[in-house]
């Protein structure tokens, strides 16, 4: 069997490095903060080249805290991918602001400028660009876009962890750049987890007050925040895993590389782009292809015990939960029609040459 990714392989390298992290957290009981946490954020603020990092418990929960930060609420309209993880969105909607679902680019499925300018409106506050299957977005564009037209930017890297756009990294753009740890993620942590980073320290500040209950000083609370705090045996794992990451991405990137190379010239599927030129954009959080006849592909591919995703199956607009934006089928075309596409391939660093062959071989053999 070829799974879709593999969790466990990382854990058996690496056991005795995990079991040392969190034993250390476990007998000093500094369950919650403390120095686990301020090291893993001091180190991942230094990793991706920012000033300031804020553990929270989830990327969901650091979308939603950057945008209160940002004073992003009620009367506001966010714009975002269509094309991306329910997140999001949600995260803009718990924030008490509009989700504005946009277009993506049919080669990248990223942002579509174009598509965003025709949606703008005077509620227009703020843009989500998201950093999607690990591909950095042009943050030159979307820097420019969101100046002409007074926009705060929060990035989604939750997908991005070391993906970098000119050298410097995916979420040290905008005002805030938000990460997410889940365990299947290019950085994942042995449960959830989030990060929410900045080079503005009041906007660090409002994180740090807002994830502990809107507290510095214990039982003095200056606004209402939430428990949404990074977990320190997380911290400690993550800040274990953070010195193979880029190792990691690499694994990634040759992986991708070499299905590549199998799928050139194949009628019927379109690989992704990899932007070889731009070294560092594409970190490969998943790997996703364009197909015909996505069913009887994955079937057959079930058939060889090959497993596959689909990454996502519905646009934004399109689910129940945001009915209520009133965004009909045909909204956002060029999502709508890549949903019904795409394809997701196994993809994790330790993914051998031998398996990227198998699943290319069962593709070729498909539409051959
Ligand atoms: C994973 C993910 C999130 C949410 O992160 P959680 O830690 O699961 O809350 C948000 N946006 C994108 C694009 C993601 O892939």
């Amino acid at each position: 069997m070829i799974p879709f990714v593999d969790l466990k392989q990382q854990y058996t390298h690496h056991r005795e490095t995990f079991l040392k992290a969190m034993d250390d957290v476990c007998s000093t009981a500094g369950y919650i903060l403390g120095p686990a946490v301020d090291r893993f954020e001091e180190r991942f603020a230094q990793w991706l080249g920012v000033e300031h990092a804020v553990g929270v418990n989830s990327g969901t929960s650091a979308l939603a805290l950057a945008c209160i930060a940002l004073d992003i609420g009620p009367g506001d309209e966010v714009l975002l991918p269509a094309n991306t993880f329910i997140a999001t969105a949600i995260a803009v909607h718990e924030a008490g602001a509009r989700p504005v679902p946009v277009d993506v680019d049919p080669e990248t499925y990223l942002l579509d400028l174009g598509a965003a300018e025709k949606v703008l409106s005077p509620h227009t506050k703020a843009i989500i660009p998201v950093h999607l299957y690990g591909c950095a977005c042009d943050m030159d564009a979307l820097t420019a876009f969101a100046e002409a037209h007074r926009l705060t930017v929060i990035e989604d890297a939750c997908q991005a962890h070391g993906a970098r756009w000119n050298g410097h990294c995916a979420g040290t753009f905008g005002a805030m750049g938000c990460f997410s740890f889940y365990p299947a993620k290019n950085l994942g942590a042995f449960g959830d987890g989030g990060m929410a980073v900045t080079n503005d320290p009041g906007l660090a500040g409002k994180l740090r007050l807002r994830r502990n209950y809107g507290s510095t000083r214990r039982y003095e609370h200056e606004v209402a925040g939430t428990n949404s705090r990074l977990d320190a045996i997380q911290a400690a794992v993550l800040d274990a895993k953070l010195d193979h990451v880029t190792q990691w991405n690499a694994q990634r990137f040759e992986a991708a590389r070499r299905y590549n190379n199998h799928f050139d010239g194949l009628k019927g599927v379109q690989a992704p782009v990899l932007f070889e030129h731009m070294p560092g954009r594409h970190v490969l959080h998943l790997y996703v292809i364009q197909c015909e006849d996505r069913a009887g592909l994955q079937a057959r591919l079930l058939d060889a015990e090959i497993q596959s995703g689909i990454h996502y199956p519905v646009p934004i607009h399109l689910h129940q939960a945001f009915a209520f934006l009133n965004m009909p089928a045909g909204s956002c075309p060029v999502a709508e029609a890549a949903a019904s596409k795409i394809l997701s391939l196994p993809m994790f660093p330790e993914i051998t040459a031998t398996q990227v062959d198998a699943v290319a071989a069962v593709i070729k053999e498909h539409y051959g």
